[in-house]
């Protein structure tokens, strides 16, 4: 059983997972060994080697498990979280610890192995986002969780260990760090202006422009004021929403248009980098909505982490944002 622990200093939790070892991949990080289209377990055919699907989109009638899918949502085989159990939170001395209840699943984003979001269609992509919300909504039903984690890992350099492109889906009995720091972050400002800090943002960048990658009526892309990373982008609603299961279907559609776009570019002006996708959504546990805004954070994998970083937890971005946005800008043909 996976266990969630607690540093009694910082108060962030982590999960020690020891089943994981098991992966041929651990620890290699750096390549991601190339799975061949004809073993690799996420291309149609060969459904039984994963979980059965929790979810499915098939329009051709198909059984579930076989092929004849355009999407299809598993339970990750080697999950970093249990489903089964109860969480136990419970003290060891000065210690806080609970049990690794969580789901872990994997969202197979298409059946086609060399396709990846950018190449989709914006249709494909927009399934996508419909199947994340699915998801959400029937995980948001199991009261042991607080927090729904949704990502992707593009590239060896993200930590993608399959290439056939998918995304992952960790629902979590806490709330992590950087969704914390957020909201904490974004709860301080309103109590202070009464407006939401992203709905202010926005604003304000839309207003200058210099940081602004591409505006459309539900949503902005924009390389954020103070970026961790370079090419760091942000992808914000235009309307403040703090959930994005409870987003429009306007919004999806602007999101798939958008993202595509976006990777597009990148991977013109970074030569196809790797990236990280990642949602920042409401936890469920939090009930007030108007301080924080729902938007999604891409980054692409172009610098690694020095010492200097781990040592002092301060970012050193090489890439202003006002350059990060004009080059993106530019690439657009
Ligand atoms: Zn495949
Ligand atoms: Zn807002
Ligand atoms: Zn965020």
């Amino acid at each position: 059983m996976p266990e969630l622990r607690k540093d009694p200093i910082t108060g962030r939790w982590v999960i020690i997972s020891t089943e994981r070892h098991k992966r041929p991949s651990d620890f290699r990080t750096d390549r991601v060994t190339p799975i061949a289209s004809d073993v690799c377990p996420f291309c149609p055919g060969r459904e039984g080697l994963t979980p059965p699907e929790v979810l499915a989109f098939r329009d051709n009638g198909s059984p579930p498990n076989a092929s004849g899918w355009d999407l299809r949502v598993v339970p990750n085989k080697f999950p970093a979280l249990k489903v089964e159990g109860s969480l136990e939170r419970e003290g060891e001395g000065m210690f806080d610890r609970m049990n690794g209840v969580g789901a872990h699943e994997v969202i197979i984003e298409t059946p086609d192995h060399g396709k990846t979001l950018a190449t989709s269609s914006e249709t494909e992509i927009e399934r996508v986002l419909w199947a994340f919300r699915e998801r959400i909504l029937d995980l948001k039903k199991d009261f042991r969780f607080r927090y729904i984690l949704i990502f992707k890992n593009h590239g060896a350099a993200a930590g993608a260990t399959l290439e056939h492109s998918h995304s992952q889906l960790i629902a979590l009995p806490i709330v992590p760090d950087f969704v914390r720091e957020e909201i904490e972050g974004a709860r301080h400002h309103f109590v202070a202006k009464e407006r939401c800090v992203f709905c202010d943002i926005i604003r304000q960048e839309l207003a200058t422009g210099r940081r602004v990658i591409l505006e459309h009526a539900e949503l902005v892309a924009l390389s954020p004021y103070a970026p961790r990373f370079p090419f760091e982008t942000w992808l914000l609603p235009r309307r403040h929403g703090s959930r994005f299961e409870e987003a429009s279907k306007q919004e999806y559609e602007a999101l798939a248009r958008v993202l595509k776009a976006i990777l597009v570019r990148m991977g013109r002006a970074l030569e196809q980098p790797a990236y990280n996708l990642i949602i920042h959504s409401l936890p469920f546990s939090e009930e007030t909505r108007d301080f924080y805004h729902w938007h999604v954070e891409l980054i692409p994998k172009l610098s690694r982490m020095a010492g200097f970083e781990w040592g002092t937890g301060f970012y050193i971005n090489p890439t202003a944002p006002e350059e990060a946005a004009r080059v993106l800008r530019e690439a657009h043909v």
